[in-house]
């Protein structure tokens, strides 16, 4: 029988934040906080003399993890420790320190404390998670420098081979530990979009954040399994999930090389309906793991991490460079490029402060109202589409105003390149996410509006089940197989395909393949996942009958709670699938 219990008491829920699956041992990493007194010196050259040394040595140190990042994670996102080396040459930062010693003839480690907390009070009462994780970043620099002002070693060594448990992880943290073959990384705050979680994803080291209370529930040398596909952290395993990991790493290694063999075959499922399994992009390098997988295409691409790569938006040159190179690598497969999402969670490019944003500023409306950096973006997209294979959607889409705005947008465009003698695809599909209940109930109207439609059920849970999608508390009230949840997607799967337009999804329900067989069975067209999980996703496919997953959607479209859907489905698959592809889940 399937195993797939979600309640067990020794698990701990929190955020999926890099696949895989690791079982070791807990290391403990409790960063000592420098203490900091408040002392009156006498010799204010003595103390701006050992602050010049403390902030060079910091500054040794931190290119030493700059080299190492570029060495593991490529130029561009090792610019993230450039920026913190940049914090320690600010001269307004560092002439208010020295001022401030020669006047308040005050200890070094004080002001420095007072002075870098000052920044990172702003910081850390932004909205945005992503200003709120930056200022964690500095919170790294400020004990580097106080360290390095008393003269002390910082890091106490890891040993090999550890799942490292900690309250935060800085990205310098992510790093270093690399070299010390970490197994795993579980951590109480962070989320999906902190630097740390996309550093911990290119090592692939598997990953599980914002567990909230992990460092007090987890102690030393307990033994972990970290299932960073699900976000859980199994404490002091009982035989019985023991058995049930370790089944499952030495079949996922099995089927790694056995399932790269299903590369170049289709997702047919065994009575012949083929759907496309597209991959979701976050960073431009991960393409090559797209095409070893075997993806027919990009099925979302999430621009806003340009402004993570790049600090600003990147003009239409730059941004053409880098959809073009896209569009090239994956010719002639497509490529779904979806505008700047910002908003919400995600970093807004401008300072306004938001009592609720995710009822904000968010996705198209944000754009609407940007519409010179919506306008840049399009063109660039446009102009990456001459090959025929690029498509454009816009997220977060609430009205039919909005999309027809947006077409009128996108026609501006066209015409103003036509006018400079730029080529593009005149005939470039365009699409839009449903994310927003109104979206779903529409989609019959909406999708008459497009070509395609994705299904972004990250946002669309949230907003269907009025339930946030970071907020741990709540965490176990976002249900994927809740009934409501089902009969939405079917209305929508049912009245977009009315109005001819295809049907995608490409939130994160798509890669949780205990929901592909019901996902076949409402009619997706497209699942669009992340390119790790596009393997095995093809090999259940590949596995059921269209007919039987009907008949299973139909059942579970009468069911009244998420319990007897789950249920349902995971006797399904239990019935259906080979026991080897019952442990891919
Ligand atoms: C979604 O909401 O399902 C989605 C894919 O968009 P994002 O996760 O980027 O909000
Ligand atoms: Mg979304």
């Amino acid at each position: 029988m399937k195993k797939y219990k979600p309640d067990e008491t020794n698990i701990l829920n929190g955020i999926a934040a890099a696949p895989g699956i690791s079982i070791y041992r807990a290391f403990l990493y409790k960063k000592e906080k420098e203490t900091v007194n408040k002392t009156r010196i006498k010799d204010v050259e003595e103390a701006i003399q050992n602050l010049e040394e403390a902030l060079e040595q910091s500054r040794k140190e931190l290119k030493k993890v700059l080299g190492l990042a570029i060495d593991k994670l490529g130029e561009k996102r090792a610019a993230i420790f450039e920026a913190q080396i940049m914090i320690l040459d600010d001269p307004i930062l560092l002439k208010n320190i020295r001022e401030r010693i020669k006047k308040e003839k005050l200890n070094p480690e004080y002001i420095v404390d007072d002075e870098i907390s000052k920044y990172q009070a702003i910081m850390a009462s932004a909205h945005e998670s992503y200003m709120r994780e930056r200022s964690h970043d500095i919170e790294d620099i400020k004990h580097r420098i106080i360290k390095n002002l008393k003269k002390k070693k910082w890091r106490s060594r890891i040993s090999e081979d550890v799942i490292v448990v900690v309250d935060n992880l800085t990205p310098a943290d992510t790093v270093l530990f690399s070299r010390s073959n970490v197994k795993g990384y579980v951590t109480d705050f962070g989320g999906l979009t902190s630097h740390a979680a996309i550093v911990a994803r290119s090592l692939n080291i598997p990953s599980v954040v914002g567990l909230h209370d992990g460092t007090e529930k987890i102690k030393q040398d307990d033994l972990l399994i970290v299932d960073g596909f699900r976000g859980k952290v199994v404490i002091n395993p009982i035989e019985k999930q023991l058995s049930f990991y370790k089944k499952k790493i030495t079949e996922m290694e099995h089927y790694d090389s056995e399932l790269l063999k299903l590369k170049n075959l289709p997702a047919t499922t065994t009575d012949g309906r083929t759907i496309n399994i597209l991959a979701n992009l976050d960073l431009s390098e991960e393409i090559e793991i797209v095409i070893q997988n075997g993806g027919k295409g990009v099925g979302l691409v999430r621009t806003e991490q340009l402004f993570e790569e790049y600090e600003d938006f990147p003009d239409e040159e730059e941004q053409l460079k880098i959809y073009k190179n896209l569009a090239e690598e994956m010719y002639p497969e497509k490529v779904i490029i979806r505008a700047l999402d910002v908003g919400g969670d995600k970093v807004l490019p401008v300072d306004v402060k938001e009592p609720n944003p995710f009822l904000g500023w968010r996705g198209i409306r944000f754009l609407i109202d940007n519409c010179d950096l919506f306008k840049t973006q399009i063109r660039a997209i446009l102009r990456s589409s001459c090959n025929k294979n690029v498509g454009l959607m816009i997220p977060m889409v609430s009205s039919i105003a909005e999309i027809r705005k947006f077409k009128k947008i996108v026609a501006e465009c066209k015409e103003e390149l036509k006018t400079q003698g730029c080529e593009f695809d005149n005939h470039i599909p365009l699409g839009i996410m449903i994310e927003v209940p109104s979206a779903a109930v529409l989609a019959r109207e909406f999708a008459e509006e497009v070509t395609f439609i994705s299904i972004g059920t990250n946002d669309l849970i949230q907003y269907l089940l009025a339930v946030d999608r970071g907020n741990e508390i709540v965490s176990p009230l976002y249900q994927e197989f809740h009934p409501a949840v089902i009969k939405t997607l079917d209305h929508i799967i049912r009245h977009s395909k009315l109005a001819k337009a295809r049907v995608h999804m490409c939130g994160e329900m798509a890669a949780d393949t205990v929901a592909t067989s019901l996902l076949v069975g409402l009619g997706l067209d497209a699942f669009s996942v992340s390119p790790s999980v596009i393997p095995r996703l093809k090999k259940i496919i590949r596995s059921i009958s269209y007919e039987d997953a009907k008949k299973l959607a139909s059942e579970c479209l009468e069911m009244r709670t998420e319990l007897e859907i789950k249920t349902r489905v995971i006797q399904f698959n239990d019935e259906k699938l080979k026991k080897e592809e019952l442990r891919l889940f």
